[in-house]
Formats: structure tokens, sequence, C-alpha cells
């Protein structure tokens, strides 16, 4: 099976426009966006251009934001908080990476967590490793609701997650944890990667470099989500596992593109629905 995330996240898309006519109806708001983006990462910029697009298809407000790359910590310290207490504002996006003058820490430290939509502050943070509520990343959120589209059981699975970023490989192995899956986290400095896959009846690879995760490793019957986005010799998008072998040894598989990466945004909205409902008492 070829998990298509285009398909799942059009559906959640169409959820959240909904919703978002369901707010505009009960409070009279229409839910907001921010999307902030310093300097002109090439990557950044087609990445804020896509959330705002998707932002306004679901006739959400988006604000955006552009700020030029030699933006000072504190005039982006002060955005930030103009942001926290701007009413029409429900969720707040710091795009990453920010320029090496600025400390993403103290920028996500700032953020009000109740609009932290892409839950990378310390306390949303907290409380995916403590298991209370709060605004759950959304690659690795997505990355939970394909696996359940694709029916993998994972109470009990062995779930190899490979990378251990702040954004994706932590928050997911927590998230796998949550769902009782038996969990491994590989990085770097794993020894024998071949043999830990072999052994993973759930595989999410989330390390950045071109097909890495060769596709005889992968157990029969696996699934296997791809979080890479890379380009291969030629040019081409690619995840990290070698997709043609790997595809004919899973029981499913994400495409790249067209799995994990329009999830992401996908939730990214979700969560603004989230931070709007919650900070406008709607339950
Ligand atoms: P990071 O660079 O922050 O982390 C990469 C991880 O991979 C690190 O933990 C690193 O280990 C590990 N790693 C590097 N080399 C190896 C290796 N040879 N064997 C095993 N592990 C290794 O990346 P991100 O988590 O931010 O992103 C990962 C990928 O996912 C990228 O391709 C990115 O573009 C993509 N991505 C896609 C998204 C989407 O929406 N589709 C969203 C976010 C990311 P160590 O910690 O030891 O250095």
């Amino acid at each position: 099976m070829i998990i298509d995330g285009k398909a799942i996240a059009a559906r959640i898309r169409a959820e959240v426009a909904a919703q978002v006519r369901e707010i505009e109806k009960r409070a009279g708001v229409r839910p907001g966006l921010a999307l902030i983006r310093v300097g002109n990462d090439p990557a950044s910029e087609i990445y804020v251009r896509g959330k705002a697009k998707a932002c306004q298809e679901t006739g959400m407000a988006g604000f955006e934001h552009i700020l030029p790359e030699e933006t000072t910590q504190p005039a982006l310290l002060e955005l930030v908080r103009k942001l926290n207490g701007d009413q029409t504002v429900h969720g707040v996006l710091v795009q990453l990476p920010l320029p090496r003058q600025i400390d993403a820490g103290a920028v996500l430290d700032a953020l009000s967590p109740e609009k932290d939509v892409d839950g990378f502050g310390p306390i949303n943070a907290g409380a995916l490793f403590t298991g209370r509520k709060g605004l759950r990343p959304c690659t690795p959120s997505g990355i939970l609701r394909l696996l359940d589209e694709a029916e993998t059981p994972l109470q009990g699975a062995r779930a190899l997650v490979v990378g251990r970023s702040n954004i994706v490989g932590k928050p997911v192995a927590m998230l796998l944890l949550e769902r009782h899956a038996t969990v491994t986290l590989a990085h770097s400095r794993t020894a024998a990667l071949d043999q830990e896959v072999g052994r993973a009846d759930v595989l999410v690879a989330a390390v950045g470099k071109a097909e890495m995760i060769k596709g005889a490793w992968i157990k029969l019957g696996a699934t296997v989500i791809d979080v890479g986005m890379n380009r291969n010799a030629a040019g081409k998008l690619c995840g990290d596992v070698e997709f043609p072998v790997a595809s004919q040894r899973a029981r499913a598989i994400t495409p790249v593109p067209g799995g994990v990466g329009p999830m992401t945004i996908a939730y990214l909205l979700s969560n603004t629905i989230q931070a709007a409902k919650a900070q406008l008492d709607l339950s």
C-alpha cells in the first residue's frame, strides 16, 4: 500500500475549513494564523508560501511577517510579544531555521504556549513528554495519522525512529510510546543501523540523507514513513528510504513527495483550530 498523504491531508484541510466556518458562526471571530519568516532561506520561502496559501484556502485569516536577514533578536522578540497579545491571532509560527544572530530557543520561550501551533516551545514539548494536554508538533502528529490511516498496529509493535531532532525524531518517538509501541531511537552514532531497521515493524525515517536506508534492510511487512526531503544525484526529490526496493518489502509506505509533507501543513491548520477554540472557550 502506498500511503497517500496528499489525499489524507486534503481531507483534514476540508475538515479545518468547516471548523473555520463553525467558529465564525459561534464566536463571530475568524481563526487567525501569523507566519513569521526571517531572511531569505529558499526552503523557508517555499514552506511559508505553502502554509500561507493553505491557510487562505481554509478561510482562516493569515498574517505574514517577512523580516530582513539582519533582523535583531530584540526586534523579533518584540514582534512575538505583540502577536501574543493580538486577539485576532490564535496561532503563531516562527519558521526555522533563524539567522545565526538569533537564538531560536529564546524566541520559542517568548511565544505564548496557547499560540505555539508548532508545539516546539518548552511548555508544549514538556506537555508531550509528561502526557498532558497541549499542542503537539505538526509533522509527528501527521505521521501518527498516516500510520492510523494505514491501519498499522502500534500496541506492542517494534517501532524504530531514525533521527532524534526536537522537531521530528524525539516527538514522534513520544507519540509512538503513548500508543504503546516499543520504541527505539536511532541517530548518527547508532551501531548496525541495518539490523535495527531489519527488526522494525514500524519505521520512521527522519534523517535528511537521500536514500540512506536501503530497501533490503526493511523487515518484510513493515510500515514505513519517510520524512526525509532530499535531492538525489540526479536532482530529483527523494526521501531517506530507498523507495523502489523498500516498497517491494513493506506492507505500507509513504512516497516522497506526497507522503508526510502535506500532513505537516494540514496539522498546522488543525492546531490553529485547536488553539482558537481554546482561546475562545469553545470546546
Ligand atoms: P536534523 O538534521 O535536525 O536531524 C537529523 C537526524 O538524523 C539527527 O538526529 C542525526 O543524528 C540523524 N542522522 C544523521 N546521519 C545519520 C546516520 N548516518 N544514521 C542515523 N542517523 C543519522 O533533521 P530534521 O529532523 O529537522 O529533519 C529530518 C529530515 O526530515 C530532513 O530531510 C527534513 O528536510 C525532513 N523534514 C520534513 C518535514 C516534512 O514536513 N516533510 C518536516 C521536518 C523535516 P545526530 O543527532 O546524532 O546528529
